[in-house]
């Protein structure tokens, strides 16, 4: 099976669009949360994820949405975005949020986490040292994460090291060993790894391949939309960087 693996859209339908194109066809497609929040459409991108995700699961910014987390745990520009996307959510996607888990483990090789499986709702998992602590939270090869919205991996060896890897597009890894992996596509709707391209992966459960990639996608588009709702103008001017 080709899985489509995507996380961190963040309301940011523009760039959403484009990695569905740029993915063209897959067998199953996996959310990694962080649905909305921060960007110009939620509901845009509630529906795709409701209509395409085989298995979704909740981030922070979807909680906060939904009420079930407390935006004081967010800074300032995040929680005005977050209560805008509020306002605009259709009540079936508050619904569809609320039956959505911020982890699930998936088969014998596959979890999937939207921070970390140690604390899946808030980690930035971004360490050699936090991957180390994190392996006893979950019990398969693969844990799948997002939330810091930098793609990278980490690899965790039999005798107890951690090597991290950050992806360049079209990196591949291959999970044909003993070896146990992290590993995050990235972020669909705001990169923060100083590339603002949107980024995404493929899973191949066949071949036991994991293949990062990135698209550009209309940045002015969404900044547009991001000014016309008056959105945090540090949210819109950081998708042009990257950051
Ligand atoms: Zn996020």
């Amino acid at each position: 099976m080709r899985i489509l693996l995507i996380s961190d859209i963040h309301a940011n339908f523009t760039a959403l669009e484009a990695v569905l194109a740029a993915a063209g066809s897959y067998d199953a497609l996996w959310c990694l949360g962080d649905t909305i929040g921060y960007g110009p459409e939620p509901n845009e991108c509630a529906t795709a994820m409701f209509g395409r995700a085989d298995i979704a699961i909740s981030g922070n910014h979807d909680l906060a949405c939904i009420g079930e987390l407390d935006l004081d745990d967010f800074n300032p520009d995040a929680r005005a975005a977050n209560i805008w996307n509020r306002e605009q959510l259709k009540p079936e996607y508050v619904d569809w949020l609320k039956g959505l888990s911020p982890m699930q483990r998936i088969d014998d090789r596959f979890t999937i986490a939207h921070a970390s499986p140690r604390e899946p709702v808030w980690e930035y998992l971004m360490s050699p040292e936090q991957a180390l602590s994190n392996a006893p939270f979950f019990d398969t090869q693969v844990c799948l994460i997002g939330h810091s919205h930098v793609q990278l991996g980490f690899r965790l060896t039999s005798n107890g090291r951690c090597e991290r890897f950050l992806s360049s597009d079209l990196s591949l890894v291959d999970l044909n060993t003993d070896d146990r992996f992290f590993l995050n596509p990235g972020s669909v709707g705001q990169p923060r790894d100083y590339d603002s391209r949107a980024a995404y992966a493929f899973l191949d459960t066949d071949a036991g391949t994991v293949r990062f990639h990135r698209v550009e996608y209309d940045i002015g588009k969404t900044q547009q939309k991001m000014y016309a709702a008056n959105l945090p103008i540090a949210l819109i001017r950081r998708l042009e960087f990257g950051m």
